[in-house]
């Protein structure tokens, strides 16, 4: 499975879904961008507001290239999230993702058959969700909400809007962008997804050893005998907030989560070229590598963006030329203690000495609620395996365990073998 996606040009099967996406977001983001901020009313919540976009265009919104009908819900939520909480400049935010029409897909990854997408900056994910995890994180979004207020440092997806395209055939296509975690200008050695599930955790070690970007799993984590290198200071800090996260995702009843972690080698550096923007090599669409011109071409975008924003002129925005990957760190994240290290967690010994590893993580899926289907499966999968090392469990049993296992392989906890062992107390 490529984890480096395909550029998504004029003629792929999804370019109009694509161009839809972006559209609607570049207008519905600026003109709600446009307003002036307000304290977040009760009402914001469940608000959501339609667009209606034509070939011909109308004085509310610019011709396009296609009909299509958008949906942007909760979009004071969701500005308040993206500027006070997660830090995002407005104007970074659509030139980054919308600017120009390019997103690189990477198909589904995973088995839930949600179709994820790149920014061409690979800042920004877009992911397509079901119908009943768009639902769901709808309900859920005032909690979502107060709990990122309430820890700014959460390892959370960061959730930075939830869109709805509506198609001339009548398909509607939920979708939310969201943080990602891998730093674009950097190779990531090795990625686990870990769930604290050990039946069926196993990404095939023969393959592994070909693919350096596969997405390994439990079963290779404890293995290969790997630990979370964390002095005492950071594993503190870490196992609080896991702690926290894990609070709230039993509190609103969701299970199958993950903690993804990307590990970088210092020592390695970028040499073996696994950096996800490997892709640039193939595109003709995203100019040489030029560093200095890059950080003046996607500055200049910006500031012509947000003029476009105060003008409140969707037409004139995105008509810019094509800014080039980050070289550098984005600035913004060094506020929050789990992206301070070169946008990572850098490993650390147990007098609190860097060490030459960095990890890149959070806690992703979030949005799977413990329903009667996964009770189904819970009950299916049970008689043949262990009924609580599976992945479908409750989700106080989920959490519980996931806790469990975060704390058994960092350092100084019990270990991987032990923890297969003796499982958690549910
Ligand atoms: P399933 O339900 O079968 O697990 P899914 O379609 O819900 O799959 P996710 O679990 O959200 O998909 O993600 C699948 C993979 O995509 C992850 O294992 C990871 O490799 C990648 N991925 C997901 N979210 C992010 C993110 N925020 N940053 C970087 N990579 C991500
Ligand atoms: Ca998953
Ligand atoms: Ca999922």
């Amino acid at each position: 499975q490529p984890v480096v996606g395909k550029m998504i040009e004029e003629g792929h099967v999804n370019y109009v879904l694509m161009y839809n996406m972006l559209t609607g977001i570049r207008v519905a983001v600026s003109r709600w961008g446009a307003k002036a901020k307000r304290p977040l009313a009760d009402a914001d919540f469940t608000s959501s507001h339609k667009y209606s976009f034509d070939i011909a265009g109308n004085e509310l919104t610019p011709s396009v290239k296609y009909d299509f009908k958008f949906k942007d819900y909760a979009p004071n939520v969701f500005r308040e999230l993206r500027e006070d909480e997660f830090h995002l400049d407005p104007s970074d935010y659509l030139v980054s993702l919308t600017g120009k029409y390019i997103l690189s897909e990477l198909g589904s990854p995973g088995k839930s058959g949600s179709f994820f997408y790149f920014s061409r900056d690979y800042r920004f994910i877009i992911k397509t969700l079901h119908h009943g995890e768009h639902k769901f994180l709808r309900r859920v979004l005032k909690q979502y909400h107060a709990h990122l207020k309430a820890n700014p440092h959460s390892l959370l997806s960061r959730f930075y809007g939830l869109h709805r395209v509506k198609m001339p055939h009548g398909k509607k296509i939920h979708f939310v962008v969201m943080n990602n975690l891998f730093p674009p200008h950097r190779d990531i050695h090795e990625t686990y997804d870990l769930k604290g599930s050990t039946v069926g955790r196993e990404y095939p070690e023969e393959r592994a050893a070909v693919n350096p970007r596969a997405v390994l799993k439990d079963l290779n984590w404890i293995h290969r005998g790997r630990t979370l290198e964390l002095g005492p200071e950071k594993r503190a800090l870490l196992t609080e907030q896991i702690r926290r996260d894990v609070e709230l995702l039993k509190e609103i009843n969701v299970m199958d989560y993950s903690l993804l972690i990307g590990i970088h080698n210092m020592q390695r550096g970028n040499k073996d070229n696994l950096r996800r923007n490997t892709l640039k090599v193939f595109s003709p669409s995203v100019p040489p590598r030029n560093p200095a011109a890059s950080q003046s071409s996607s500055r200049s975008e910006a500031i012509a963006m947000r003029k476009a924003m105060r003008r409140s002129d969707p037409k004139a925005i995105g008509s810019h030329p094509a800014a080039h990957l980050p070289e550098q760190d984005p600035e913004d994240n060094k506020q929050f203690i789990f992206y301070q290290d070169e946008g990572g967690y850098r490993a650390t010994d147990e007098s609190n000495q860097n060490m030459d590893t960095i990890y890149y993580f959070g806690i992703i899926d979030i949005c799977t609620l413990w329903t009667a289907k996964k009770r189904m499966e819970n009950i299916w999968k049970g008689f043949s395996n262990d009924r609580h090392k599976i992945s479908p469990v409750p989700a106080q049993e989920y959490g519980n365990r996931f806790f469990a296992f975060m704390q058994a392989v960092m350092r100084g906890g019990e270990g991987g073998e032990k923890f297969l062992e003796n499982p958690p107390e549910r």
